[in-house]
């Protein structure tokens, strides 16, 4: 079974051109991709891993972004503490509005200016509501 159950398979590899992408559709694809990563980290916990580097997908906007991010549940955690922090791979910011928070080995954190947030958030509630 794949690990990813929940990215659609129109996600491929290739031109990683972002011209236009609107902001709107930046934000649901960052939506979403948060989306599989909570449930992924759900399935973590399941599954007991605590310790280990386990994959998450990099949140960025772009939809053909098939990029992991391998870091530690606790690492997750800690970007998901704060609401407008996103996991990126280096690199992936695409909007002015997103600015780096924190540069690790092998992934970057961005905070995310409030409007492209507030759609972020809107997505994702209609997401928990299916
Ligand atoms: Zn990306």
């Amino acid at each position: 079974m794949s690990p990813f159950p929940h990215v659609s398979a129109g996600r491929s590899f290739g031109n990683r051109s972002n011209i236009g992408l609107s902001e709107h559709r930046i934000a649901e694809n960052e939506a979403v991709f948060r989306d599989s990563n909570r449930r992924l980290d759900e399935r973590y916990q399941e599954l007991g891993i605590v310790a280990e580097r386990i994959p998450f997908l990099c949140e960025c906007g772009n939809e053909r972004c098939t990029q992991v991010i391998t870091l530690t549940p606790a690492e997750y955690a800690q970007i998901r503490a704060h609401p407008s922090y996103f996991l990126l791979v280096p690199g992936h910011q695409i909007l002015a509005s997103e600015t780096v928070v924190a540069e690790h080995d092998g992934y970057t954190v961005v905070e995310k200016g409030t409007s492209v947030l507030r759609t972020v958030e809107e997505i994702e509630e209609s997401l928990f509501r299916q």
